[in-house]
């Protein structure tokens, strides 16, 4: 897996307002939101292009567009949803497909509760959208399902991600040919006994959408 960590001072800058306990929910989906469109930035680098003929007032001139079939978005319920409008912003004709999944806290294992996405992924690119990496558990499954669809290129975008988390997602994926790159703002310490990131921002789910 190739792993592009933001080394950007405005990034950064937001990313500690975001960890703050004290910042509240609207202010904290505000800076999801944020966040997202700078990392999807560097995410959509590679994003297939396709040649478009266009006229200036001056010349003809050859630019581009996005290729066909068009990139699928995928937020992970509950918190990549705090992401989706970020990253549909900057890829406005991308088509979104949804995965729910939540944890069970106490084996930290991964389950899934919804799967919305197209039947056939061949010669798609898809983008992954989940706040934290943690254990890796639920990243690694939702590339599962993008892979058995074919899937032949995946980004996922996390704001914040654990050592164990991507070691995780590298450990299972080593020989797969599908190219995988993970960007993320930034990539802490560890995770504690209970599974969260440290020093993390809390339950991201929570702080985007209140204790539900
Ligand atoms: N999920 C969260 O919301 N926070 C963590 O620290 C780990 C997983």
């Amino acid at each position: 897996m190739r792993v592009l960590i933001a080394d950007h001072q405005l990034i950064n800058h937001k990313l500690t307002y975001l960890r703050d306990k004290r910042t509240d929910s609207p202010t904290f989906r505000r800076l999801v939101e944020e966040l997202v469109t700078l990392l999807a930035y560097e995410a959509t680098r590679d994003v297939r292009v396709e040649p478009f003929e266009i006229e200036t007032p001056v010349a003809p001139t050859t630019g581009i567009k996005l290729a066909n079939p068009k990139p699928l978005v995928v937020p992970i319920l509950r918190a990549g949803l705090g992401m989706l409008d970020g990253m549909v912003r900057i890829l406005p004709s991308a088509e979104v497909g949804f995965l729910g999944m939540m944890r069970n806290e106490e084996t930290l294992e991964a389950i899934t509760y919804a799967n919305r996405l197209p039947d056939d992924l061949s010669g798609r690119q898809c983008y992954v959208l989940d706040p934290m990496l943690a254990t890796g558990g639920t990243l690694a499954m939702a590339i599962h399902y993008l892979v058995e669809r074919g899937a032949d290129d995946i980004t996922a975008i996390t704001l914040l991600s654990a050592p164990e988390g991507i070691a995780h997602v590298e450990r299972e994926f080593a020989g797969l040919e599908v190219p995988v790159t993970l960007v993320t703002g930034a990539v802490d310490e560890r995770l504690n006994e209970h599974g969260y990131i440290v020093p993390g921002l809390g339950d991201a789910g929570d702080r985007l959408y209140g204790l539900v």
